[in-house]
């Protein structure tokens, strides 16, 4: 090919090097997807300090009334809203 010139050659070594670049990408996008995070909700009773926790739901928020506590059936509410990672089961 003669016609292919320093410039020419320089072109095709970009692109190749823009490709690489975008596959790094794509597979650090990958990689990182597989980290995946849950958000729980932290119930706690103002009266006797007891605890549970469920997943979150939409609407949650913290000092938001929830259900009666278990242990003496004074309102719950929710003190914290955490995210914890997900460790993938094998
Ligand atoms: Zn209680």
């Amino acid at each position: 090919m003669q016609g292919l010139d320093i410039y020419g050659l320089f072109l095709i070594m970009l692109i190749l090097f823009l490709i690489s670049s975008l596959l790094r990408t794509i597979l650090e996008r990958k990689r990182t997807r597989k980290e995946e995070y849950e958000t729980k909700t932290l119930l706690k009773c103002p009266q006797c300090n007891y605890t549970e926790e469920r997943k979150f739901q939409i609407g949650d928020y913290v000092l938001k009334p929830e259900k009666q506590c278990p242990k003496c059936g004074t309102t719950m509410r929710i003190h914290r809203i955490y995210a914890v990672k997900i460790v993938p089961q094998k």
